[in-house]
């Protein structure tokens, strides 16, 4: 007969025997990355039913009896535990492995220690039962457990006392001792199960703690390049203003201003520390900033710095769930360039208002003008002859007021009439003889180079004759006796190309950079609308003017005259 002390060794001995399958079940899950619980199909769950048949036999083989009253054996716990946690296959294969433990372990081995001993009275509830169990919570899935468990005990405490065992020879300790053991086998499977779920839900919940922060560290790396790419400097700071985060076209505009300037010495000091290294002292609109800055206040507005005109936004960052700040966000746009062209815009505005105003007096001033040469005409004849050199000084004058007054009402006009679709070689052509003849009475020659073919353009005949003769005149006045004017044509892709080359003086760079200026002249009877003129002519005709000239050797002027893909058919000879 075995001492008290024996016999409680020998139950825990069948505790630890019983808990085995959490401590294999607990590494298994520390080795594996996926543990998404899927009841139906998963390794854990083989795994599990593995252990527990695992330790069934090892309860098995350290079972013994009870005071010679009692069968010590607690298999039944991890086989009941991995029955219900199994699929039907695994489940069927501990149903069978039990009664077979049993069968082989019991001392003495008769039907009803098979029968009892092993619960076999219990499968059909837990075969029933076991759906349940796998999505229930944590006390539901104790309870079940015991529903099944605690019959069982029961049993086996019957099956001893259908043996014909007298429990009333037991001293009340042994008896005491048989009772804690019949109570603690379902209390055990109750903390086994506690403890599976919690290790299972901890490890779960790290695979999703990783796979958040995996998420994260992946979002926070598309936003960064999303931030670099968009031509905007997005600085962000904290509460005490220090920079935390600068986007990559900030840097690149920090390092024009500070060269060999770091993210790291950026993100080491304060927006006032940056403005002191940039050398911005003394500007009210940035100190205003600054101190919504420090204020933590919203701004909005323009900052002229370092020569550039910056459009500011400055914004609190508010977390979405918390009502709390966290520091604040700096949006810049530079605006220099549309501050420029809006500037411009205002300017061509005025002029345009102060050029149709001019453009109304000269016309106006026509008319006069007329009366007055008519009535000095008049005038002219019935004066002695030697006032005749005067007067012809006078007229000459007037001529020339007039033709500088042709010339700006040309310039002003806008908008084209009478577009036809004409052969540039035509005009070029009627125009040769005029050309000719100027250039004859200066000692030079005109030259023609027309190309073969030329598509037919929608042109404005008395504007392009303007436009020909006014080069051709500037070419010429360029040129000394013995120059040749050379009008060429040619047709490149989408273009037609009228060149207008001279052996003239040329021009220096100053005079290239105001060329095409209204009134920007170097004769001394020049008005300076031919160009300006020429250049309203040609963009009338959606085309441009470019020019290339060599101090000395001459000049090219190249109007370039665009076609549509159609007119491409309509080629001339
Ligand atoms: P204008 O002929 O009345 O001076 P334009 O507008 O036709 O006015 O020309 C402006 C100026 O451009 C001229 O005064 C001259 O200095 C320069 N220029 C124009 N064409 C030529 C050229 N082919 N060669 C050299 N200088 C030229
Ligand atoms: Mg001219």
């Amino acid at each position: 007969m075995i001492t008290i002390t024996t016999a409680v060794k020998e139950i825990l001995l069948q505790m630890a025997a019983a808990s085995s399958f959490l401590m294999l079940f607990q590494w298994r899950l520390n080795q594996s990355h996926i543990t998404r619980r899927n009841p139906r199909c998963s390794d854990e769950y083989t795994f599990l039913v593995m252990a527990c048949g695992l330790s069934l036999v090892l309860c098995s083989l350290l079972s013994g009896n009870l005071f010679g009253m009692i069968d010590l054996n607690w298999g039944i716990l991890p086989a009941f535990i991995g029955m219900l946690y199994g699929s039907f296959r695994s489940r069927a294969l501990l149903a069978l492995m039990l009664p077979v433990c049993t069968y082989v372990f019991s001392d003495p081995v008769t039907q009803s220690h098979v029968l009892l001993d092993s619960g076999i009275f219990m499968y059909p509830l837990l075969f029933g039962m076991a759906n349940r169990f796998k999505f229930g919570t944590v006390v539901e899935k104790i309870a079940l457990l015991w529903i099944v468990l605690v019959p069982c005990m029961l049993f086996i405490a019957f099956t001893s006392f259908f043996d014909g065992n007298d429990f009333s020879r037991l001293q009340d300790d042994k008896m005491a001792l048989i009772l804690c053991m019949l109570f603690l086998n379902p209390l055990l499977g109750g903390v086994l199960i506690y403890m599976l779920e919690s290790a299972w839900n901890k490890r779960e919940i790290e695979e999703r703690i990783a796979y958040m922060s995996e998420k994260f560290r992946r979002e926070i790396g598309d936003l960064q390049q999303i931030t670099d790419m968009v031509p905007l400097s997005i600085i962000s700071v904290d509460d005490n203003g220090r920079i935390t985060s600068i986007n990559e076209t900030s840097m690149k505009k920090l390092e024009i201003e500070i060269p060999h300037i770091t993210r790291t010495d950026v993100l080491n000091c304060t927006l006032s520390d940056l403005a002191h290294r940039l050398k911005l002292n003394d500007n009210r609109e940035l100190d205003h900033l600054l101190d919504s800055v420090t204020r933590k206040q919203k701004f909005m507005g323009k900052v002229a710095c370092l020569g550039k005109i910056l459009y500011v936004l400055a914004a609190p960052l508010v977390p979405r769930d918390q009502g709390q700040q966290a520091g604040m966000v700096l949006i810049i746009q530079d605006m220099t360039e549309e501050e420029n062209i809006r500037s411009e815009l205002n300017h061509v505005e005025r002029l345009t208002l102060v050029g149709r105003m001019a453009a109304g007096i000269t016309h106006e001033i026509r008319n006069p003008m007329a009366v007055v040469r008519g009535f000095l005409q008049l005038m002219r004849e019935k004066s002695p002859s030697d006032m005749e050199s005067y007067y012809r000084i006078v007229m000459d004058e007037l001529d020339r007021a007039n033709s500088i007054i042709n010339d700006f009402l040309s310039l002003a006009q806008s908008g084209l009439s009478g577009k036809e679709d004409s052969n540039l070689h035509d005009v070029i052509e009627d125009l040769a003889p005029l050309l000719w003849a100027d250039a004859n009475l200066r000692g030079q020659s005109v030259e023609l180079r027309l190309c073969d073919k030329l598509p037919l353009l929608q042109l404005n005949i008395k504007e392009i004759k303007q436009l020909v003769l006014n080069l051709g005149r500037n070419a010429m006045e360029a040129m000394e006796p013995k120059g040749v004017l050379t009008l060429e044509t040619r047709c490149v892709p989408e273009k037609v190309e009228l060149l207008v080359k001279d052996t003239g003086s040329g021009m220096s760079d100053m005079e290239m950079e105001k060329l095409f200026t209204p009134f920007f002249t170097t004769k001394e009877q020049g008005t300076g609308l031919g160009l300006p003129l020429c250049l309203s002519i040609a963009e009338r005709h959606g085309g441009s003017i470019a020019v290339d000239s060599c101090l000395g050797t001459g000049t090219v002027f190249t109007i370039s005259f665009p076609y549509e893909k159609q007119e491409k058919a309509a080629v001339v000879c």
